[in-house]
């Protein structure tokens, strides 16, 4: 039987942030970091489980909003990537690749792919051909590779990465607009499933995607103080379509070029869930994307183990087998092992299940047993005639708790920024400032804060089909010149 070790984790989250998220990552076996090759690393069975359970959400979303999901090939040749001027100047030098096949050099380079326009963009110009064919909307669920050369991170600056990435093609501008406003909606979902809070921002000119017409950013907050891009929306109006021809006949008659969009996400969410909801004991999972939701813990003696842990399992078996969490089965462990329950309760919070159920001979002589839950630690005897209920009840207790746990991290983080402060001085979350939309004053303000102009504020909730920004109010002035403001920005330090 192998020994859980029951070393507390050396650093707590509040003192020491950055060695605290590595260590909880480790010890609650997410990933093998121990791969040789820097930024890329092993997902172990657990960790896999949560990003399955990750895109399966994403799939969900997806599918309800007409997309396809399809596969493209992890190679793309060199003679595509070059079509487009500003994405090869955006990726070029993080891209990998592939110039020898055997014995043989290639006559064309191969690439792996850092992101997928320039591998799907030449089947979308075949695909496409009539009014009818629009709009395409696609998604896929792949790996892709970028070659960073600052320092990696797990889950957060890696060589090989776990991404999302939707491409859509539409009969016009407007329509592709309306694609962007969806993909803020499903954001929002999405971000209320895995608790966690984030901006919205309209990248600066100077910061948006390799060929992008304008990029929308989706930044979650994290407890050190800094934002972290988990997300982003781009409206490419015609700029990929031109170099890799994807056009369609009009109703009359006349050829158009398609506008595209794209959305991406990546295993950075993960991250984001473990350094915004992760505590002093470990990982903790919200309920929807835990691979165990429930660990049923049987507390016996050498003398009941077979009875109690028959017990325990009847209650899965029985009444638990119907227990539905937003339509889901629940995902339940019955951990049998022949040890102390001490070392199960460390090692289980440690990987971050949401609720642990303990099932003793009084308790079961009470007709209860024992929850207990990760998010808070609350300990609350249920009733077995109504199990089903009331497990279901503490899980949607801790997605709650996690959801206010996440709203006063970012209701403690936001502040406005009136006046530029010193350089050096201490500068944490996501600030506002009012702006006078030139490059030179956003720079200042990056300068002096020791972060990032995220971008201009966009309202992440409204019924309009083309995302707005939010305006400053009449008379507000740069923070920076002093000028008129046009726009309100968010101002971070990030990751
Ligand atoms: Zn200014």
């Amino acid at each position: 039987m192998a020994e859980v070790d029951e070393t507390p984790l050396s650093v707590r989250k509040a003192q020491d942030f950055a060695q605290w998220y590595l260590e909880v990552i480790d010890r609650a076996g997410l990933i093998d970091k121990r791969y040789p090759i820097k930024g890329m690393k092993v997902w172990t069975g657990y960790g896999w489980k949560v990003i399955r359970l990750m895109d399966d959400l994403i799939r969900a979303h997806l599918d309800a909003d007409s997309h396809q999901e399809v596969n493209f090939p992890l190679l793309i040749p060199q003679t595509e990537f070059a079509k487009e001027a500003d994405h090869i100047k955006g990726f070029g030098s993080e891209v990998y690749w592939v110039t020898r096949a055997g014995d043989n050099d290639l006559d064309v380079p191969l690439l792996l792919r850092p992101t997928s326009e320039t591998a799907m963009y030449p089947m979308f110009s075949l695909w496409v051909r009539s009014h009818a064919d629009l709009p395409l909307r696609t998604y896929q669920l792949v790996n892709t590779f970028r070659y960073e050369t600052k320092a990696t991170r797990t889950f957060i600056r890696e060589r090989e990465i776990h991404f999302f990435e939707a491409h859509t093609c539409h009969a016009d501008f407007e329509d592709a607009e309306a694609q962007v406003r969806s993909d803020l909606q499903i954001m929002e979902t999405f971000a209320e499933q895995l608790a966690l809070p984030y901006r919205v921002s309209r990248r600066p000119e100077w910061d948006k995607f390799a060929g992008a017409d304008y990029s929308l950013a989706v930044d979650a907050y994290l407890p050190s103080g800094r934002t972290l891009q988990v997300g982003s929306i781009h409206q490419y109006r015609e700029n990929f379509s031109r170099p890799y021809n994807i056009a369609y006949e009009t109703a009359d008659g006349a050829r158009a070029f398609v506008h595209q969009t794209t959305y991406g996400m990546s295993e950075r969410l993960l991250g984001a869930i473990v350094g915004l909801h992760g505590d002093d004991r470990g990982l903790v999972l919200p309920p929807l994307v835990a691979p165990i939701q429930v660990v049923m813990v049987p507390i016996f003696r050498k003398h009941n183990r077979e009875e109690i842990v028959g017990k325990a399992r009847a209650l899965i078996d029985g009444p638990l087998a119907s227990a539905r969490l937003r339509g889901q089965p629940l995902r339940i462990h019955l951990d049998d092992r022949d040890i102390r329950p001490g070392p199960k309760f460390f090692e289980w919070e440690l990987k971050g299940v949401p609720l642990r159920v303990e099932v003793g001979p009084r308790d079961l002589d009470n007709r209860t047993v024992l929850a207990v839950r990760r998010s808070d630690g609350a300990k609350q005897p249920l009733q077995l005639s109504h199990l089903a209920e009331e497990v279901v009840a503490q899980l949607m207790t801790v997605h709650t708790q996690l959801l206010e746990a996440a709203a006063a991290v970012r209701a403690k983080d936001e502040h406005h920024l009136a006046v530029l402060p010193s350089k050096g001085a201490d500068f944490v979350g996501i600030a506002t400032a009012h702006w006078c939309g030139a490059q030179p004053c956003a720079l200042r303000v990056e300068e002096l804060v020791e972060g990032s102009v995220l971008g201009a504020r966009v309202e992440q909730t409204g019924s309009s089909t083309t995302p707005t920004d939010v305006h400053p109010p009449s008379g507000a002035t740069c923070v920076s010149c002093g000028g008129a403001a046009t726009k309100v920005v968010s101002v971070a330090r990030t990751y």
